[in-house]
């Protein structure tokens, strides 16, 4: 094996521990912005050395196997993971791309990226039949009963219509304050960020624990749909609302990638303040036909991409390591 191959190995293993430790067991072992150097590094090598990309390489799959205890949920459309992009010129890059491939200038709708985890809502008739997580974006965990617990989440819509719908459960931040000052109080071990203690009071088998964390949610997505005839993301987000489920109002429709870049400028200032922990913004193409005609990659749609903040300045010790970003 030369040396590229082996580094190429090494960062697998690298990234399947700590996906395992942040996706199954809700306890990170190292920072996120550790995790996606890792993670882009092993990207470049394998733009490189396309020889290299392995099918079960950690830039061909989203999450990680999903824990054994709940019932698995077959997502009939997959639940994706998202592109990155970290700077303006990986958002020009975007759209550049995207206007080549269509030959016309898409509008955007522009979302917060909530950091929590991705949960899908399956309506029968209207009624709340079934909640799942993403797990590995086909096979996902069924936590009805915990998604149940969570007050946003209506358990009835208001017109009897089967739809899944889709979105990001998560803890407020009044919500983890008090829960690390319960768990201080009590002298156990403290939740690193909101996310991990969401995602891990998700997956609870007791329900009691769920309710005990009072998360909250958004939904940004339709899965599967019967009876709904939509042609457009923010026409879905619009329709979500006035079913009843909880969407996020901070959301814009950007005519061009200047008003997306002047989006995220906004809440790159803004962002503390908001009452719930956000990562980045997301961007999306708006028109349905315009999203068919971009398609997929193995991983994420191509209509749509997470800009994500740069990492805070943090010094984190873990494992005994001082992790200085
Ligand atoms: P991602 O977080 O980069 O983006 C995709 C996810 O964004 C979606 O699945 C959805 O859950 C979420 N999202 C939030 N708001 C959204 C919106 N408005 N519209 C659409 N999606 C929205 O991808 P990922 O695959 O879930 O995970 C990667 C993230 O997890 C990275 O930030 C990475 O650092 C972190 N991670 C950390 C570790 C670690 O060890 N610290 C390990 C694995 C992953």
């Amino acid at each position: 094996m030369d040396n590229i191959e082996q580094r190429v190995k090494e960062l697998h293993k690298l990234l399947y521990d700590y996906g395992y430790a942040y996706y199954v067991l809700d306890d990170p072992i190292v920072p996120d912005a550790v995790y996606d150097q890792y993670l882009h590094e092993l990207i470049a090598l394998e733009e490189q050395n396309p020889n290299l990309i392995f099918p079960d390489s950690p830039t061909q799959r989203v999450g990680a196997v999903v824990s054994e205890g709940f019932k698995k949920v077959t997502h009939t459309t997959p639940m994706l993971s998202l592109s990155n992009a970290f700077n303006e010129e990986d958002l020009r890059d975007f759209d550049r791309r995207i206007v080549g491939l269509i030959d016309e200038t898409p509008a955007y709708v522009c979302e917060l990226k909530i950091d929590g985890l991705a949960i899908s809502l399956l309506y029968v008739d209207g009624i709340l039949v079934r909640g799942a997580t993403r797990g590995d974006g086909t096979t996902g965990e069924d936590i009805t009963t915990n998604i149940k617990t969570i007050r946003a989440i209506p358990l009835r819509l208001k017109d009897p219509v089967t739809i899944e719908a889709r979105g990001e459960a998560y803890m407020p931040k009044a919500s983890f304050q008090k829960l690390n000052e319960e768990r201080a109080e009590r002298g156990e071990e403290l939740f690193a960020n909101p996310r991990n203690a969401a995602a891990g009071g998700l997956r609870q088998l007791d329900p009691k624990m769920a309710a005990s964390r009072n998360l909250s949610m958004f939904v940004y997505g339709m899965g599967e749909t019967e009876d709904v005839n939509i042609d457009r993301h923010s026409e879905a987000l619009q329709y979500f609302k006035v079913q009843g489920l909880p969407t996020n109002k901070e959301t814009r429709k950007c005519a061009s990638i200047e008003e997306v870049l002047t989006f995220i400028e906004e809440w790159t200032t803004n962002r503390n303040e908001l009452p719930y922990e956000i990562d980045g913004i997301v961007i999306k193409v708006d028109d349905y036909a315009q999203q068919e005609e971009l398609g997929f990659t193995a991983k994420s749609p191509r209509f749509a991409i997470a800009y994500k903040f740069p990492a805070e300045e943090v010094v984190t010790t873990i494992i005994g390591i001082d992790l200085t970003i």
